[in-house]
């Protein structure tokens, strides 16, 4: 017999609150889809235009905060250029094979098709014409509800089991259950779609996790990614609320391990803005393997490698009667040229011809490659993003299913997959919720 349980379901688009529709009794489903978030609506969306019955399970009671919160309020939805060199984790044959699954024309479509136009702005982001994300959010609800998918809040899953057949890989019998506090649910096929860590009181809290690991899937240690770099000393306090475009490299010794080369944001605790957010990953990752990894600084990116010599032989030649402090003014923010010449402990009104050799160097250094005090990154609470998760090694990147268990499926930030900051993450929201989505569909109707 078929098991039936009452449930609440949403029915439309939210205003400040959830519109709850009580759903007389539910049977069994093709596919549960765990967590709303980017990745979990899409999947709704993509199974339920292939014609399955399917129910979205979320924890919270407002649900889209992610969305909502994304690119200051403006949702930036996805990128200009993307492939997957912006992404880090696993494979990246298996992240190129995603996202050339649902492209980012693909994605320009989708949102065409449900009535979000996108622009795009200088930097290559796209954001919604209306500078809102709750544009993004209220229609990706509403093409749920048009989908036939029922999305169910105040749902926080805390099991998945397979039924014994499922685990003898008898496609033909699979079911599965998905227990949450108040019912259990059974379906063909499950999507997770959890999330990592990052914003947990978003309501990902790594459950996710635990209920992958438990069905025999490897968890890669996770970090925080997109996240501020913290300083000890905070030597650069003073330069709070200063942006410009750097160069940041992580070396180990010569060994160069990572580099961004982008805007960049002077904070009271340390150092924002793209250039950092984008380093803070390696940052975190790889200081496990070489604690002595130093952040490097470089105030003037437009100087490539192999070029300093003859970039500050330049300047001294042309501007040598100028005071120092005016010629870097001229390249820098005066404040932040102020703290180069204090840091290469230079009086500041000494014509630049006069500097001796040594003083000459230190200024050098200071604007070419300084040391940051980068003494951890940011946690949790401030990342967008998370590294690690569930290793693509077990995942059929066609599909998203589990290589493991038949009919587990998985979408979005939970795997082992970060981008770059700049809409790559919601990329890979959008293009493994369609794959993981379509498939589960499939799988359900097979079964
Ligand atoms: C402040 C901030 C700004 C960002 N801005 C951008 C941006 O502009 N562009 C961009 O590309 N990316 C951005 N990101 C990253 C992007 O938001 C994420 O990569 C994306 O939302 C991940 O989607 P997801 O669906 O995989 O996970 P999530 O959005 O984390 O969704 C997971 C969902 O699962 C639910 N859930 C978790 N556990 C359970 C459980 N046990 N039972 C039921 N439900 C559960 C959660 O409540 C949540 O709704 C930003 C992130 C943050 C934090």
């Amino acid at each position: 017999m078929t098991n039936i349980v009452p449930a609440l379901a949403f029915s439309g688009p939210q205003d400040g609150c959830c519109r709850l529709r009580k759903l007389t009794f539910m049977e069994q489903v093709d596919v549960v889809i765990v967590g709303a978030g980017a990745a979990g609506l899409m999947a709704a969306i993509a199974a339920g235009e292939r014609g399955a019955q399917v129910i979205v399970l979320d924890s919270q009671q407002k649900i889209g905060a992610k969305i909502l919160v994304a690119g200051g309020g403006r949702c930036n939805v996805t990128n200009e250029y993307v492939d997957a060199s912006r992404f880090h984790g696993g494979s990246s044959s298996f992240i190129g094979r995603v996202l050339r699954a649902f492209n980012m024309e693909a994605t320009h479509r989708f949102f065409e098709r449900i009535g979000v136009q996108l622009k795009l702005e200088e930097t290559g982001k796209y954001f919604p014409v209306t500078d809102s994300s709750r544009t993004v959010l209220n229609a990706l609800l509403n093409v749920v509800g048009q989908a036939g998918a029922n999305l169910v809040t105040e749902q926080p899953v805390t099991d998945i089991r397979p039924r014994p057949s499922t685990q003898e890989r008898d496609a033909a019998a699979v079911e599965w259950e998905v227990q949450t506090p108040s019912n259990v649910w059974r379906a063909k096929a499950v999507v997770l779609c959890t999330g990592g860590l990052a914003l947990p009181k978003s309501g990902s809290n790594g459950a996710g996790y635990g209920f992958a690991t438990r069905l025999g899937h490897t968890l890669v240690p996770t970090t925080p990614a997109l996240t501020p770099l913290l300083a000890t000393p905070t030597l650069h306090a003073g330069l709070s609320g200063i942006t410009l475009p750097v160069r940041l490299q992580l070396k180990n010794g010569a060994n160069k391990l990572a580099e961004y080369s982008n805007s960049f944001l002077f904070t009271h605790v340390g150092y924002s803005g793209p250039a950092a957010l984008n380093l803070s990953r390696h940052v975190a990752r790889e200081r496990w393997m070489h604690p002595q990894a130093q952040v490097g600084l470089r105030l003037l990116p437009q100087v490539a490698d192999g070029e300093e010599g003859r970039f500050w032989q330049e300047l001294v030649r042309r501007e040598s009667k100028k005071s120092v402090v005016n010629v870097i003014a001229e390249l820098l923010p005066r404040r932040v040229a102020e703290t180069v010449l204090t840091e290469a402990k230079v009086p500041p009104a000494v014509a630049l011809g006069k500097l001796s050799p040594q003083q000459q160097t230190g200024v050098r250094q200071a604007l070419l490659d300084s040391p940051l005090p980068v003494s951890e990154v940011a946690g949790y609470t401030k990342a967008e993003a998370t590294a690690g998760g569930i290793s693509l090694d077990e995942i059929e990147p066609a599909t998203m299913m589990s290589r493991l268990v038949p009919g587990l499926f998985f979408a979005g930030e939970i795997m082992d997959v970060d981008g770059w900051l700049g809409g790559y993450n919601f990329q890979w929201a959008w293009s493994s919720g369609t794959v993981a989505g379509r498939a589960a569909a499939r799988f359900a109707a097979r079964a």
